[in-house]
């Protein structure tokens, strides 16, 4: 069993909780309306009226004027994430988190010590409620894709428990769109099959699931019998540290994606600093609008924690398996062999014997420094700023 544990209306509720005169109210946390920035969250009170995340701002207030509308403060919710993170550790050491506000926890060591996962569970969202003032949705169940689901059902305020004798009775309604993997594209192909729920699904046969969606048929008819094998991996046992984008558009612009990548490239550099690891090997991902993956990996000659480093030659493999003009849907990196970093001192000794490092090191602390007390948007290469502009330049005619 483990459970899946996602805060409800979290920037918006922390908004709530700093600022006391909100309570009620209708509360949208996002970008600037008067640009074309979007809704991150919106409580469930806007919600109501319409408004939804990723929906352009200025629409949102268009449906929801009366809303009170906040720029988000990162820094703020990393700070309660790390408070939120800190009861999930005196339960267990197995956390994985998603994101923000959203975690995986592995309980099998934690049952003797704290009662059933269900009581764990429960204690978890209580103390969450009790210490923090927030409200957290959890799900119980044998499987990550369940627990998933679970603790979205009954959002807000949400707490479903799925044991393993119910797993089929409770998949077996759902729509197909709740399946991992599933996307538009998937969907489609789903749709004009006539299959609707998962429970449809599971009836299909292994050759059906081959020839409508290749090698993620397989995939999806376990998924659809509830089987998913995958465990929680806490991120100190993660052999790899990785992020990645799924753009809103195909992108062909090769600056685009050399801006993306360089992005990418400083947040996994970062977390890498952050805990205290270095890394061997430097991987890349590239997916197709097909859905066709690629992935690369390039050994570095010495394991490495610094950005411009690992940039330097996840750039150039991008450089040897992008042509130009292909169109990309997904791009990440990612960093696997991972050491735990030399202690300061053989640090220090290091740079000695590497003067050419000595700035890169400077660099990368005075950057850290800086988003960890400001966010992560506080500093960036001015190449992964650009990005950003660039990609909603492109998106522009989208957004309308
Ligand atoms: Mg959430």
């Amino acid at each position: 069993m483990l459970i899946h544990i996602d805060m409800d209306e979290f920037f918006a509720a922390v908004e709530t909780l700093d600022h006391p005169e909100l309570a009620g109210k209708a509360v949208i946390v996002g970008g600037n309306p008067q640009g074309r920035g979007v809704v991150s969250t919106a409580n469930y009170a806007a919600r109501r009226f319409g408004v939804h995340s990723a929906m352009p701002m200025a629409q949102a207030i268009r449906l929801c004027p009366q809303a009170v509308v906040r720029r988000g403060r990162m820094a703020r919710y990393q700070e309660i994430s790390s408070q939120i993170h800190a009861i999930f550790a005196r339960y267990t050491p197995e956390i994985e988190p998603l994101s923000l506000d959203e975690a995986f926890l592995g309980i099998s060591g934690s049952e003797k010590l704290f009662g059933s996962p269900v009581q764990i569970g429960r204690r978890i969202k209580q103390d969450i409620q009790t210490e923090l003032g927030l409200i957290a949705s959890v799900g119980v169940a044998p499987t990550k894709f369940i627990a998933k689901i679970a603790s979205d059902l009954d959002k807000p305020d949400g707490f479903v428990f799925v044991a393993p004798e119910q797993v089929q009775d409770f998949l077996d309604p759902l729509p197909v769109a709740r399946l991992w993997g599933v996307g538009k594209v998937t969907g489609a192909v789903f749709e004009r099959l006539g299959i609707r729920t998962i429970g449809q699904v599971r009836q299909q046969s292994p050759q059906l699931m081959q020839r409508y969606f290749g090698n993620m048929g397989a995939h999806l008819l376990e998924l659809a019998n509830g089987i998913d094998p995958r465990p929680v991996v806490s991120e100190r046992q993660a052999k790899s540290i990785s992020n990645e984008t799924t753009f809103p558009i195909d992108v062909v612009d090769a600056e685009v994606l050399r801006a993306k990548l360089m992005g990418l490239c400083e947040q996994v550099s970062g977390r890498l600093r952050q805990q205290g690891l270095k890394g061997r090997t430097v991987q890349l991902k590239l997916r197709y609008p097909d859905f066709q993956t690629l992935s690369r990996a390039r050994r570095l000659p010495q394991a490495s924690d610094h950005t411009d480093e690992i940039w330097q030659t996840c750039w150039q493999l991008f450089r040897d398996n992008w042509r130009a003009g292909q169109a990309i849907r997904l791009i990440g990196m990612g960093m696997s062999g991972l050491d735990e970093a030399a202690p300061a001192t053989s640090r220090q000794a290091d740079l000695f014997t590497a003067p050419q490092k000595q700035h890169l090191q400077v660099i990368d602390t005075i950057t850290d420094d800086i988003q960890s007390r400001y966010g992560h948007h506080a500093l960036q290469r001015g190449t992964s700023l650009r990005s950003q502009r660039t990609l909603s330049e492109k998106l522009k005619p989208k957004a309308k």
